[in-house]
């Protein structure tokens, strides 16, 4: 501390089951990701070090309420209810919600379609609420999304309601022909870094962004991840 130059060390709140934003690399156990290699560049940029710590979503969401950590990057949308009681960065990455089905699904072909259906979600997301205050189909909410997506392979749900790349990321990996996205992008949706409400980082953190957003070091990251942009 003082003037000694010595940098900070912040705890970086995530939820490292969302892939290609943030997971464990089953080789080296290392977190990856988009948002992990951006938040190491952002605090690189505005003279901070950064440590992650997993978690449950819902548990982050509470834990960012309260003002637990100083920090959180996880695909998190920014949304008017949790603006209340958290900060957001300057949006980060545009996404959305989807829906997926097995592929020869011909009964749910939107959001139209899926009143009293099984739909699985994650707890504690922006789909989990999308779905209680625009449907009357049946949630049924996991801590992890792949319990989700499993229970649509194995028929136990009938779709599953999440964010857009990660359910792109899913059948490419390991769904191919079973599954499907069905329908037009729901409610556009923008990811921002979390930080507790009042938080003096919220602006060397938007300067930083603001920076490799210039410099081209936030369109390196995003092409390692999602390859040329458009
Ligand atoms: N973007 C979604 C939300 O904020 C889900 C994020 C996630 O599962 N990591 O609710």
């Amino acid at each position: 501390g003082g003037d000694s130059g010595e940098k900070e060390t912040y705890t970086v709140a995530t939820d490292a089951n969302f892939k290609p934003f943030e997971y464990k690399d089953p080789d080296s156990g290392e977190m990856k990701g988009f948002d992990i290699d951006l938040m190491k560049a952002i605090a690189d940029e505005a003279g901070f070090n950064v440590e992650f710590k997993s978690m449950q979503f819902d548990g982050l969401i509470t834990g960012m309420q309260s003002g637990r950590y100083p920090l959180a990057i996880a695909g998190i949308s920014i949304t008017e209810e949790r603006k209340e009681s958290i900060d957001f960065s300057d949006p980060y990455y545009d996404s959305g919600l989807i829906l997926m089905v097995q592929s020869d699904n011909d009964e749910i072909k939107s959001i139209d379609d899926v009143d009293g259906k099984e739909v699985g979600v994650k707890t504690g997301t922006t789909s989990e609420a999308y779905l209680k205050e625009n449907t009357d189909a049946k949630i049924k909410a996991f801590p992890q999304i792949i319990n989700a997506y499993m229970d649509v392979r194995n028929g136990r749900v009938d779709a599953s309601l999440y964010d857009k790349p990660n359910v792109e990321f899913y059948i490419k990996e390991s769904g191919k022909d079973e599954l499907k996205t069905v329908g037009e992008t729901l409610q556009g949706e923008s990811y921002g870094i979390a930080m507790e409400k009042g938080s003096d980082l919220v602006e060397p953190v938007n300067e930083a962004l603001a920076t490799l957003k210039e410099n081209g070091k936030y369109d390196e990251i995003y092409e390692e991840y999602f390859g040329k942009k458009p």
